[in-house]
C-alpha cells in the first residue's frame, strides 16, 4: 500500500474529524484572539509539523541515538539546535522538550535534588504553575518559596526577592511569569543569585519572541539556564526549548532524555527550526515592535473605557485588567464568558491580591501577539477596546450581557476579523 497525497483524500476518509478542524479554522479566522499565550504559526511551521518526520523514533541526541536510520533526523535536530543558539546567543540548546512545562521540570530534575529550595514568583501574582504550585510536580518535589509584586506599583519587589533569598538560601532562583505586563530585568536577579551562590533560571516562555525581536532584554547572558516555549510570542509550533551555559549542558540533556521524556517529536523540532529561522529575519523585529506598540495602544484604549490596568499599563505583549473598578460585581469568569459570546477570546486571570478564587478571578489577561500576526495595528486596538467596553457594559452589574447587544457586537467583530484573516487560503 502507498499513501496518496491527493487533495481531499483524508477529508473523505474521516469527514467527522476534519469537519471539526474546519470549524476551528473558522473560529480562528472570524473571532478576535487575545489569549496572551497564543499566536498564528506560518504555513511553513504547519507543514513541518505535519510532515513524515512524525514517523521516526530518535531517542537520544544527534550522533548518539538508540535506533538506526537517524542520519536525516540528526540534521533536523542539529539545525534546530544551531538556530536556537544563534538566535539567542546561547552556548547550548536542547530543543526536545515537548512543552514549556517539560522544559522547566527538566531543568529542576537536572540541577536540583528533591527537597531543594527554589525561589520563584508567586502564582497569584503572575508566576507559572511549574514555579512551585502545590498541585504541580515542581511544588511536590521541591521546596518553593516565593516573591511577588509591590502593593504600590505592582512591579516585581526586588527588596523582597533579596530578603527571601538571604533568609531561605535557595539553590535556584527562577524569574519569568505567565501574567506580568512589565519588563523583567534579569540583572538584579543575577546579582541576588550571585550574592547567595544560587543558580539563576529565566523562564522566557511568554516573551521569547520579544527577546528574539529585540524589544525585551536578552536574559541569556545573565542566566545559567533560559527556558522558553516556541508557540507563544515566538510564533512557532507548540513546544519547549532549554538554553544554557556549556557548564549546565550535560545535566540538562540527561534530564530531558532519559530523565523525563522518551522519543523526541522530530516533526515539531523541525517546525521549531523553521520558527527560529523566521524569528531571526529583520521582519520579525518589526513584528515584535508592532506587538508592543499594539499592546500599548490597547492598554491606553482600555483605560479610556474605564478599565484599571494592573501596574498601570504594559511594556510587553500582555495586559492584565482589574475589573473591579469597571464593575464591582463583574467577575473574570463572567467577563470571559460574555466576551466569548461576543467573539472576543481571552482568559480570566487572578490579579495581585485577588479577593476571588482562581476559578472566578477579578481580572482578565490579554495579549497582542496573535492579532499582530493577523495584521492589526494601533487603530484596530482602539476598536477592540471599544467592543469590549460595550460587551461588558451591556449587561450592567454581573456582566451577563444583553443578548441582542452581544449579537450585534459579534457581527462587528466578524467584520473587523474579515480584514485580518490569518489563514485565508487554508
Ligand atoms: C506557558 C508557560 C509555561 C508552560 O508552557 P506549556 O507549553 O504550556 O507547558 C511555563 N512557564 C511560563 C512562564 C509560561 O507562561
Amino acid at each position: 500500500m502507498t499513501w496518496s497525497r491527493r487533495e481531499g483524500d483524508w477529508r473523505d476518509e474521516d469527514p467527522e474529524l476534519f469537519a471539526i478542524i474546519d470549524r476551528e479554522l473558522e473560529r480562528q479566522n472570524t473571532t478576535i484572539q487575545l489569549i496572551a499565550s497564543e499566536n498564528f504559526t506560518s504555513p511553513a511551521v504547519l507543514a513541518a509539523t505535519g510532515s513524515v518526520l512524525t514517523n521516526k523514533y530518535s531517542e537520544g541526541y544527534p550522533g548518539k541515538r538508540y535506533y538506526g536510520g537517524n542520519y536525516v533526523i540528526d540534521e533536523v535536530e542539529n539545525l534546530a539546535r544551531e538556530r536556537a543558539k544563534a538566535l539567542f546567543g546561547a552556548e547550548h540548546a536542547n530543543v526536545q522538550p515537548h512543552a514549556g512545562a517539560n522544559a522547566n521540570l527538566a531543568v529542576y530534575l537536572g540541577l536540583l535534588e528533591p527537597g531543594d529550595t527554589v525561589l520563584g514568583m508567586r502564582l497569584d501574582q503572575g508566576g507559572h504553575l511549574t514555579h512551585g504550585s502545590p498541585v504541580n510536580a515542581s511544588g511536590r518535589l521541591y521546596r518553593f518559596v516565593s516573591y511577588g509584586v509591590t502593593d504600590s506599583d505592582e512591579r516585581i519587589d526586588f527588596d523582597q526577592v533579596r530578603d527571601v533569598a538571604r533568609r531561605e538560601r535557595p539553590k535556584m532562583i527562577v524569574a519569568g511569569a505567565t501574567a506580568y505586563p512589565r519588563l523583567i530585568d534579569p540583572e538584579p536577579f543575577r546579582a541576588i543569585a550571585d550574592e547567595i551562590g544560587a543558580l539563576f533560571v529565566f523562564d522566557a516562555a511568554h516573551i521569547a519572541g520579544l527577546v528574539a525581536g529585540g524589544v525585551h532584554p536578552d536574559p541569556v547572558p545573565h542566566s545559567d539556564v533560559v527556558t522558553l516555549t516556541t508557540h507563544k510570542t515566538l510564533r512557532g509550533p507548540r513546544g519547549g526549548c532549554i538554553l544554557s551555559t556549556a557548564g549546565c549542558a550535560a545535566a540538562i540533556d540527561k534530564a530531558v532524555f532519559p530523565g523525563l521524556q522518551g522519543g523526541p517529536l522530530e516533526h515539531v523540532i523541525a517546525a521549531k527550526a523553521v520558527a527560529f529561522r523566521e524569528a531571526g529575519q529583520p521582519s520579525f523585529r518589526d513584528y515584535a515592535a508592532q506587538i508592543v506598540s499594539n499592546a500599548r495602544a490597547l492598554a491606553g484604549a482600555l483605560a479610556e473605557e474605564g478599565f484599571r490596568l494592573v501596574s498601570g499599563g504594559t511594556d510587553n505583549h500582555l495586559i492584565l485588567i482589574d475589573l473591579r473598578t469597571f464593575d464591582a460585581e463583574l467577575t473574570g469568569k463572567q467577563a470571559q464568558e460574555t466576551l466569548d459570546r461576543a467573539g472576543i477570546t481571552l482568559n480570566k486571570n487572578q490579579i495581585p491580591n485577588d479577593p476571588r478564587s482562581p476559578f472566578v478571578c477579578s481580572g482578565l489577561r490579554l495579549g497582542t501577539a496573535a492579532v499582530t500576526t493577523a495584521g492589526m495595528k494601533e487603530q484596530d486596538m482602539g476598536a477592540i477596546a471599544s467592543l469590549m467596553g460595550r460587551a461588558l457594559g451591556a449587561g450592567g452589574g454581573g456582566g451577563g450581557g444583553d443578548a441582542r447587544d452581544l449579537t450585534a457586537i459579534r457581527e462587528e467583530v466578524a467584520v473587523l476579523c474579515s480584514k485580518f484573516t490569518p489563514y485565508s487560503d487554508l
